[in-house]
């Protein structure tokens, strides 16, 4: 461009010189040299490029004043050698001829307007040039100070300028940063040392002068914008990583909180359990692992709703914080499990964590208040430890757990250490638990009658159905075993409705006399189909409803006594009848039997077992008969072992009997004489 610009100047300047000499008449073609001319047109184009070059893009008067003499020079040398050129006799001729005629003034004033008119439109060029790049510099600045990056111009390693947002982010304007060096005194990149930027991108800190929290910056520095210029300019841009530091921080808090309560979740308490566990396998410290559930926790939120259940175990969980010490740690596993893990001091005792245990659950028992409601909860806890229990997080939690399930069936409110045996009988448990389903489903599952006969003769007029399970491995297992079970694992519905129907189907075909007694668990009780399906099958089978005897115990009315309540009343209604099983052994046998018109009493054989050894035992038997035979409602005796027994309860006008001593259950087949009685004579020689 410098060259194309020299060229053009070189170019007016020999017009006008050949116009000068060429135009006057007197000087003819041939009185130049043409050599000459050419050294002339060089010289100058070389001058001229010179100067160019020396202006060069940059503002610098000095630079321009330089320019300009060269330039200057140029046109000078330019003019003389133009002179030399010239052949000198005509040069001689045209003085004199020019003071003879004087300047061709016309020629004169054409060059002189052609000079100026160039002087001028240099000078207007220049000037829009200027005006141009005014207004680009402040459209850039604007546009710079708009940008949500800081954006510095470094030269040689110091602040030449920086946007507005930079200067934010140092909390200085920018007139107080220029000259400062960027590296070391102001930002600290990652991996950098020395005080060179490295193009490329990077991670650093930003120290801000006011000594304010340092910002995490990207930094990106780019290549030197004017290096042709030889300013060696570098132009840094810097992204503010806070914003986006703060949003993984809650991302990654997210990940190991529990929403709900703000403590740690399970991937927490696992990472830092293990952590702990790394830590004390040197020290040999112990550990303690406590697991903590809310008793009847369900209960809250059916009863108060969710939200109050929630603020429950966000009150829980405070409390829980408030008592843990600074070591500690605790967790929430999910719904109202929790988690604490605490290392013992060195030589503190387990009583010490007994104690330590105790104090802690008080707390969460203590009474509290939660949408305005005054409100306390139970609480039951297991307790592991390292390394005895568990060589590792999951494990240590495993049998906390299993510790905790033992408390909670010792009746809750309570707490429990892990013991080895627990485990096997919880891996025991769970495999009978996994087998009982299968022996549902295939019908390994059996039913045992037991007779229940009249005091007064001896009688047999019915039978209690008792189910019983055929183990393939383990033989014989009884109902006190599975039944409960059944129930945990919401497998009693469907035993129920198999015992009921296999017990009808049989009694079916009985005497009309004999009854059939079938137990309801408590469960069935709540369902709310119960007595459509107890129709339905009544139905199928053909068994008369009067035969069909319901026991159920007072446990079946504490869970939901009102829908329970309904459920006999529309069983009875129908024409079943309901007897009240194990009476005594509950907390409120009285009151239960307040509470429904029941068509039978069954004394508890506990109470039977003292006839005759435990003076009580005799008297508490005589006042429930008094009661049964005030309410006009039939007392069954159970557990009836002994003719000593049977002649007390018989004389005592015990109503129906039921025991070893009648009979043990047993296959249906066994009581064929009673409930097949031998077919009439003639019919056998018919079928003879
Ligand atoms: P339960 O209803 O009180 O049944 C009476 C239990 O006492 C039976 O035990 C029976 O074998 C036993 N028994 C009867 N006479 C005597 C005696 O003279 N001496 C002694 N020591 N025991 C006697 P079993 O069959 O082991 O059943 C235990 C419990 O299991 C039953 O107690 C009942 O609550 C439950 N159960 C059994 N079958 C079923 C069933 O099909 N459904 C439900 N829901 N529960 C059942
Ligand atoms: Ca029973
Ligand atoms: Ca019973």
């Amino acid at each position: 461009r410098r060259l194309a610009g020299g060229l053009v100047l070189v170019l007016i300047t020999g017009l006008l010189q050949i116009a000068r000499f060429h135009i006057t008449p007197a000087f003819p073609a041939d009185a130049f040299a043409p050599s000459q001319v050419w050294l002339a047109m060089v010289a100058c184009l070389f001058l001229f490029v010179a100067g160019l070059a020396i202006a060069g893009p940059g503002r610098a008067v000095s630079r321009r004043v330089a320019a300009a003499l060269v330039i200057t020079v140029g046109l000078f040398v330019t003019h003389l050698l133009m002179l030399g050129a010239l052949d000198p006799t005509v040069l001689a001729e045209a003085s004199t001829q020019a003071i003879q005629t004087g300047p061709e003034s016309q020629l004169v004033v054409m060059v002189m307007m052609l000079s100026i008119l160039i002087i001028c439109g240099g000078l207007a060029a220049a000037y829009l040039d200027d005006v141009q790049s005014v207004t680009t510099v402040m459209r850039l600045r604007r546009l710079a100070d708009a940008a949500r990056e800081g954006i510095v111009v470094v030269k040689r390693g110091r602040i030449n300028d920086a946007n507005a947002f930079f200067c934010t982010l140092v909390g200085e304007p920018a007139h107080a940063l220029s000259g400062r060096s960027l590296l070391g005194d102001l930002l600290r990149l990652e991996g950098v040392e020395g005080d060179a930027l490295p193009l490329g991108e990077h991670e650093g800190l930003l120290h801000p002068s006011d000594g304010a929290e340092p910002v995490p910056v990207q930094v990106f520095v780019g290549d030197s914008a004017e290096e042709s210029a030889g300013e060696n300019l570098t132009i840094v841009s810097l992204r503010d990583l806070r914003a986006q530091r703060a949003a993984e921080k809650h991302i990654e808090y997210l990940a190991d909180h529990d929403p709900l309560t703000g403590l740690p979740n399970r991937r927490a308490l696992n990472l830092r359990l293990e952590q702990e566990i790394a830590r004390q396998h040197r020290t040999r410290n112990r550990i303690w692992v406590v697991s903590l559930n809310l008793d009847r926790f369900t209960l809250v939120n059916d009863l108060y709703g969710q939200a109050t259940g929630d603020a429950m175990l966000v009150e829980v969980a405070r409390r829980i914080r408030d008592f843990i010490g600074e070591g500690d740690l605790a967790a929430r596993l999910g719904g109202d499990e929790f988690v604490i893990a605490r290392t013992a001091e060195p030589g503190q005792t387990n009583v010490a964590l007994a104690e330590w245990t105790h104090f802690l659950m008080s707390a969460i028992r203590a009474p509290m208040t939660l949408l305005g409601r005054e409100l306390e909860t139970g609480v039951s806890a297991g307790v592991s430890l390292y390394p005895e229990d568990g060589s590792d997080a999951d494990r240590l939690i495993l049998s906390a757990d299993i510790a905790l399930r033992r408390a909670k069936e010792r009746g809750r409110n309570g707490y429990c250490f892990f013991e080895p045996d627990m485990d096997e009988k919880v891996r025991d448990r769970r495999a009978l638990s996994r087998d009982l389903r299968e022996a549902l489903a295939l019908g390994q599952l059996e039913v045992f009658y037991q007779p229940i006969a009249r005091a007064e003769d001896q009688k047999i007029c019915g039978f209690e159905a008792l189910t019983r399970w055929r183990h393939p491995e383990r033989g014989m297992v009884p109902p006190d075993l599975f039944i409960p079970m059944a129930e945990e694992e919401g497998l009693i519905l469907e035993l129920g409705d198999w015992v009921l129907r296999a017990a009808a189907l049989e009694a079916a075909t009985w005497p009309q006399d004999i009854s059939i007694s079938v137990n309801l668990s408590p469960m069935q009780l709540t369902q709310p189909d119960l007595a459509d399906k107890v129709r339905q099958t009544l139905f199928e089978t053909g068994l008369a409803p009067r035969r069909l005897v319901l026991e159920v115990t007072e446990t079946a009315l504490i869970t939901d006594q009102q829908a329970a309540l309904d459920a006999l009343r529309r069983l009875k209604a129908m024409g079943a009848r309901i007897a009240m099983d194990d009476f005594g052994t509950g907390f409120s046998s009285l009151s239960t039997l307040h509470s429904f018109p029941f068509d039978k009493i069954k004394i508890d054989k506990q109470f039977i077992d003292g006839i005759g050894r435990h003076d009580r035992s005799s008297v508490i038997v005589r006042a429930v008969l008094g009661i049964g035979r005030g309410l006009g409602v039939p007392v069954v005796a159970e557990g009836v072992e002994t003719a000593e027994q049977l002649a007390y309860l018989r004389d005592e006008g015990c109503d129906e009997l039921q025991g070893y001593f009648i009979g043990r259950p047993a296959p249906a087949s066994t009581f064929d004489d009673v409930l097949k009685p031998a077919q009439a004579p003639d019919a056998s020689a018919k079928v003879a």
